[in-house]
């Protein structure tokens, strides 16, 4: 027999954009919701069909499908939002007027309990999860994961065949792909990962096959390089 998994993991689909917020439920039935982007009735009804208990609220980054319902969440249940790195203030003050733009007269603006930094430990139910900094798409994105369950929660860094836009106002290409070649991949080939959007991939697939950040487009490791699949890059489906 092998050990129980610390936590089992529900995503949950939330706001037009179909953002994959993630309720973490350990043993105990205590519970960590990941990017609560919109649609707060959702969550809280599959976290109660779960028999979850929300305790923490995690954000990766301030994006309005990411953390919209986070604070309607931390009124709900008391949690403390947790989360990103305080630069994404930038887009933290900005999530209703955001929505607006879109026509949605839904999310609100955020201030988290705690930022975090590279390095960093989230904790639940003594559950420990390990935090990265990893600026591009936004200034101050963070990933969560998990070493011993082998999972990563990646907002809109890498996605199953793609990466997350860089043309917003403080996003950078390169940061990006700095981002995850330096945090991501030395967290180990078959790290899971669920992303803001789409479906979970592992982190050795993309390795081999991303079209903007495989080994032979990035060098990673001394990796031989050859030129990139254009015709595969513009039909990635990149995120905001
Ligand atoms: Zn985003």
């Amino acid at each position: 027999m092998t050990d129980t998994p610390p936590f089992t993991v529900q995503i949950v689909p939330v706001t037009p954009f179909q953002q994959n917020c993630s309720i973490i439920k350990a043993a105990s039935g205590k519970a960590a919701v990941v990017d609560p982007g919109g649609e707060p009735d959702k969550i809280m009804a599959a976290a109660e069909q779960m028999g979850a208990t929300i305790e923490k609220i995690w954000l990766t980054h301030g994006h309005l499908d990411h953390a919209g319902a986070a604070e309607e969440i931390k009124r709900r249940t008391g949690a403390p939002i947790e989360g990103p790195q305080k630069e994404e203030v930038f887009w933290l003050s900005q999530i209703r007027e955001s929505w607006r733009k879109f026509g949605v007269e839904d999310g609100e603006d955020c201030t988290p309990d705690r930022w975090l930094e590279d390095g960093d430990t989230l904790e639940l139910d003594g559950v420990r999860f390990g935090v990265v900094y990893t600026p591009g798409h936004t200034p101050g994105h963070v990933v969560i994961f998990n070493k011993e369950a082998r999972i990563a929660f990646v907002g809109d860094v890498l996605f199953a065949g793609s990466i997350g836009r860089t043309d917003f106002p403080r996003g950078d290409h390169a940061t990006l792909i700095k981002s995850i070649t330096d945090k991501l991949w030395p967290l180990g080939d078959d790290m899971r990962f669920v992303p803001g959007h789409g479906p979970i991939s592992t982190f050795g697939h993309e390795r081999q096959s991303n079209p903007f950040v495989a080994d032979h487009l990035t060098g990673y490791k001394g990796a031989a390089t050859t030129a990139p699949d254009e015709a595969a890059q513009k039909t990635s489906k990149r995120w905001q």
